[in-house]
């Protein structure tokens, strides 16, 4: 396999004049004066979720709720962690709410030594309960390399669903009835749909037709999954990020001082697979490079200059010396051998379309889905803003 630095990807007929989203994302569309579809969505996104006065206003009100809700038990709040900036200064925030937080961590067999060394150092001297849910690596190995053989772009998708599933199903297991994660549009961004869209019927049609396991423990999560941690067991899900100001330099300097968390690098970059797919598979099989999603919100939320950023959108994600041996080091641990995973590599690309998915049935029922969606939700889900149509 040979991997490139060069800015291999068609020159983009246009670039948003506020960020740098470029016509080859999909579903981007402009306005007269060349600000895109994405660049509307965040400040529709800051309308909805003020992170002024207002926004320390409704954390408060939910912190409260939270704490009534909890009286008489164990824990006011289960936390999806990581080990990274975002989840650990999700701890911090919990504590400076005075919550008592269960701290949730997916062991995908994938995280780094020192990224669970960190998490661990932070834990303690947060004095947090830590819950790990470790995969069954056999039946994961396979689900991943079912997930590469089809063809799709996002191959971490698996991992996205299990940890989302993992945290209702521990937050039913420890009786507490609601969820904090790290999500921050401010600071992510919109993913266009096609790059990264998942659900559990995906999942598990990928897995009869490429895998060679049954899903027998994974957490997936499909629609009667999801119907029975939302509406029997009634347990919710917070973003608290949509209502403070979050600076990840201002957040790291936070955490690294007050807890001894330490910066190992990059976004990610505590998982390997996780790094190997944006910067790897997505790049250079697709041309997607998912730096400009992120970028961009940087922008938005004043975080870089727009120069600065399509600076560094001209620099490969990583080395090509990086990428080959992270490439290796993924068939090794998937149980492949290099050639094996050069036919993989050569399939032919698909998208989330190409296979049945509960999205066909959702973009039918939109619109009363997102009534229901709104009313189950204590947030405005951000597929409900519409940014396909
Ligand atoms: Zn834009």
């Amino acid at each position: 396999m040979r991997f490139s630095t060069e800015y291999k990807y068609m020159a983009p007929r246009q670039i948003c004049t506020r960020c740098v989203m470029d016509s080859s994302v999909p579903q981007i569309k402009f306005d007269a004066s060349g600000e895109c579809n994405y660049c509307k969505l965040h400040d529709a996104l800051s309308n909805d979720n003020p992170n002024d006065e207002r926004g320390k206003e409704i954390l408060k009100q939910i912190a409260e709720k939270l704490k009534k809700e909890g009286k008489g038990k164990k824990y006011d709040v289960v936390v999806g962690v990581s080990g990274g900036t975002d989840s650990t200064y999700l701890l911090h925030l919990c504590i400076e709410l005075g919550l008592r937080p269960l701290a949730v961590h997916l062991d995908n067999g994938w995280n780094t030594e020192t990224s669970v060394a960190n998490l661990r150092n932070v834990l303690e001297a947060l004095d947090i309960d830590l819950y790990t849910y470790v995969i069954n690596w056999d039946e994961f190995r396979d689900i991943l390399l079912s997930q590469l053989k089809s063809g799709l772009p996002w191959a971490d998708a698996p991992t996205d669903i299990a940890i989302v599933s993992t945290l209702y199903r521990t937050a039913i297991k420890f009786d507490v009835p609601n969820i904090f994660v790290g999500n921050n549009f401010r600071t992510e961004g919109k993913q266009p749909t096609l790059w990264t869209y998942t659900d559990g019927r995906l999942i598990s049609y990928i897995q009869k037709k490429f895998g060679t396991k049954k899903i027998e423990t994974f957490p997936n999560q499909t629609i009667w999954d999801v119907l029975y941690f939302t509406l029997i067991k009634r347990v919710k899900m917070v973003r608290p990020f949509y209502y403070i100001q979050f600076n990840k330099k201002h957040a790291k300097k936070l955490i690294s001082e007050k807890y001894g968390w330490k910066d190992y690098g990059g976004h990610h970059h505590e998982n390997i697979f996780t790094r190997y797919i944006i910067g790897v598979w997505l790049n250079q099989k697709f041309g997607i490079d998912k730096r400009k999603v992120t970028l961009s919100a940087y922008i938005r939320n004043g975080e870089i200059s727009r120069q600065d950023a399509l600076k560094d959108l001209q620099q490969a994600p990583y080395q090509p010396k990086l990428m080959q041996s992270d490439h290796e080091y993924v068939a090794k641990k998937l149980g492949i051998s290099l050639s094996e995973f050069n036919t993989i590599w050569a399939n032919n690309n698909k998208t989330f379309r190409d296979y049945p998915s509960y999205y066909p049935f959702y973009e039918k029922v939109r619109w009363i889905a997102n009534k229901i969606l709104s009313r189950l939700l204590p947030f405005k889900p951000m597929m409900t803003y519409n940014i396909d149509k």
